[in-house]
């Protein structure tokens, strides 16, 4: 097999650019009459991240009275994530009331066992496979097609049976989405216009050095002349051209020489920005073959300072709404009528800057500027969309919010004194953070009582979260491990250096590989292309794998990395070369670490965490269990998402079905 780089891998299987260039676009009509004889109102807000014992914690403070409103109307109750709890795969839960048995997503990534490449686990983009050369063009002769991975039927067409009004706001893993009568907008998993999950652009006249290896962005150095920048801002792969080199829209950047002001012109967009100022959202187009095809798509600006060095960000180029390169609404008029209300909005699945922050691209407060932004878009969309529920005689919506969820992520290490990347600096500017932005979603809970009333029992209220949270103190290298302990044998030469995507790897000497972040597989022969563990020899192998990493402990604190494993064959029945063979789930504080789950071989097998990134939650789901309110008592003890999923069925008098795992949550 050929070795490719990380860079390359992540480049490839991103590289959306077929498919967003020629995806058909079909419009249709978003509003939907509906079944008149169904006088519910059902609301649902999913929180990402949102822990039970954070929330508690502040509740105990009284800074979320509303939430303490609904805990003392309804309840307040733990609920069982997934296994493991890694938002795609618990959302999928969620999404199909069933676990991976049915949905087929068992972790941010998946392999091909025949050729060992990895890809994202909830879309796949097909190329067309047949093209004519004119010239310098490669002119496809069908549609490229993104193709959604994840299996099952969703709770909401089951209420399109019903012919239920529902609306499906950004729920995870639903990309592209397809409805037949509700309304959708796509979520977690939506790349952006280059195909990514999200790749910003960084233009700097300082040295660059610091930034050399970059993921997630692309740093171009800049340079001053008589007051005026020139660069480009790149965009999709052509397609159509044979190189298949990328479209780029050049810029020009004029510096008032005697105020702190910039003026930028990008196409027929011209902005004045001072430092520290964010643009709106502004509308790119891109010519594939000039006045014939062209993508849309929509960017943020923000100018990060003028002097001493020039730096200007710009944010990872979304899906225009309006103009959909691949399906980000359904209907697609749909897009155009959120516009309409509440202005451009991003498409992109996580839509904070995560990657920009690690880099020090953006600051923590520049960071937390964009949160912003993208909080207050999702409060002005949510209201749109409970004013229209409120309107009609019945209905359900599903709100997804992420902030929570990303913001632990990078702000963990503000609020614990035992993560490395924790200071009293730190603590003082930040301590806040994650608490405030739990009291906005009070806020938002706010909203939700000025709309709806809590005590009519046509309204029924669900705020659930899909895991809770966790510190990540500590990096496990588990294929760093596999390798110290004989399980991986590199080809003779090879180099562990290297941290590539199982470059030097010798499979035919190899048993066991960690890929993504809990799972590991066996090297199994008629499998994996190269596999060499018969199926006899698997089950036992299995196991004493399990004892070794259960009795791993981390030599410098002493803890176990690992508090729990599961066999993928126990927990999914499905004949599937997708499941993993093992789940991993990692102690609180330890996590696989973003080489390894690539395949990578870092020198030592445990190290600190110094990444910004620096809570998290895909570990032993039983140590981040997620949270559950209702404004109607729940009876069942401990519920888990499927229940949740059953609760909406029976909520709208339609059957369970036999497939699904949960339970109604409320004696009837
Ligand atoms: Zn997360």
């Amino acid at each position: 097999m050929k070795p490719i780089s990380r860079r390359e891998f992540i480049s490839k299987i991103l590289n959306t650019g077929v498919g967003l260039s020629l995806w058909p676009l079909v419009s249709a009509c978003s509003d939907v009459a509906g079944n008149r004889s169904f006088h519910k109102k059902i609301v649902i807000l999913g929180i990402d991240g949102l822990d039970p014992d954070l929330l508690r914690g502040f509740i105990g403070e009284g800074v979320m009275p509303n939430f303490q409103r609904l805990m003392g109307h309804g309840s307040f109750s733990r609920m069982q994530s997934s296994i493991p709890p890694q938002s795609p795969v618990a959302w999928s839960d969620f999404t199909v009331g069933a676990s991976a048995t049915v949905h087929g997503i068992y972790d941010f990534i998946h392999r091909d066992p025949k050729t060992m490449i990895p890809y994202f686990s909830t879309s796949q983009v097909l190329e067309s496979k047949h093209s004519i050369g004119i010239g310098d063009w490669k002119i496809p002769l069908s549609s490229g097609k993104v193709k959604l991975l994840r299996e099952g039927k969703a709770f909401w067409e089951y209420l399109e049976e019903a012919e239920i009004p529902a609306t499906i706001y950004k729920m995870p893993g639903n990309f592209p989405v397809a409805s037949r009568r509700a309304n959708c907008v796509s979520g977690m998993g939506t790349p952006d216009i280059l195909g990514s999950y999200g790749t910003f652009s960084f233009y700097t006249t300082a040295p660059t050095l610091k930034y050399k290896e970059v993921t997630g962005g692309r740093i171009f150095p800049v340079a001053i002349r008589e007051n005026k920048i020139v660069s480009e801002l790149i965009g999709p792969v052509n397609s159509l051209k044979k190189e298949q080199s990328n479209i780029k829209l050049p810029f020009l950047v004029w510096i008032d020489p005697q105020n702190n002001v910039a003026k930028i012109q990008i196409q027929n967009c011209e902005l004045m920005l001072t430092p520290g100022e964010w643009s709106d959202w502004i509308q790119l187009s891109f010519d594939y073959l000039p006045h014939v095809k062209s993508t849309k798509g929509i960017c943020k600006i923000f100018l990060k300072q003028i002097r001493p060095e020039f730096e200007m960000y710009i944010s990872p180029i979304n899906i225009d709404p309006t103009e959909q390169a691949l399906p980000v609404t359904s209907p697609t008029s749909y897009g155009k009528e959120i516009v309409q209300k509440i202005g451009l909005f991003g498409t992109k699945g996580l839509p904070a800057d995560t990657k920009a922050l690690s880099y020090g691209v953006l600051s923590d407060e520049q960071y937390l500027q964009l949160s912003q932004q993208i909080l207050d878009e999702n409060k002005k969309a949510l209201q749109f969309e409970m004013d229209r529920l409120q309107s009609r005689s019945g209905g359900v919506l599903f709100f997804y919010f992420s902030n929570i969820d990303q913001d632990s992520h990078m702000f963990w290490r503000a609020i614990d004194k035992k993560h490395p990347q924790y200071s009293s600096t730190m603590m003082g500017r930040h301590a806040d953070v994650i608490r405030d932005l739990y009291v906005e979603m009070d806020r938002v809970l706010g909203d939700v009582y000025q709309t709806f009333d809590l005590r009519d029992d046509r309204f029924r209220l669900i705020v659930m979260s899909d895991h809770g949270f966790a510190p990540f103190y500590r990096c496990f290298n588990l294929n760093t491990w596999l390798l110290r302990n004989g399980y991986i044998s590199l080809s003779h030469g090879g180099s562990e250096d290297d941290t590539t995507f199982f470059q030097n790897v010798d499979w035919s000497k190899s048993k066991a590989y960690g890929l993504g972040i809990n799972a590991l597989y066996l090297n199994i022969r008629g499998r994996e292309r190269y596999g060499i563990v018969s199926d006899q020899d698997g089950p036992q192998l299995l196991m004493k794998l399990r004892k070794e990493l259960l009795d791993l402990k981390d030599p410098v604190t002493g803890a176990n990395a690992i508090s729990r494993v599961w066999l993928g064959k126990d927990l999914f029945h499905r004949g599937d070369d997708k499941v993993p063979d093992m789940i991993i789930g990692w102690n609180r504080g330890f996590r696989s670490s973003w080489e390894t789950i690539l395949g990578g071989f870092p020198p030592d097998v445990f190290v600190d965490n110094d990444d910004k990134w620096s809570g998290d939650h895909c570990i032993d789901p039983m140590l981040v269990p997620a949270v559950l309110l209702s404004n109607k008592k729940i009876t069942l003890q401990y519920p888990s998402l499927h229940d949740v999923t059953a609760t909406i069925l029976a909520e709208c008098n339609i059957p369970i079905p036999g497939y699904m795992t949960g339970k109604p949550l409320y004696l009837i």
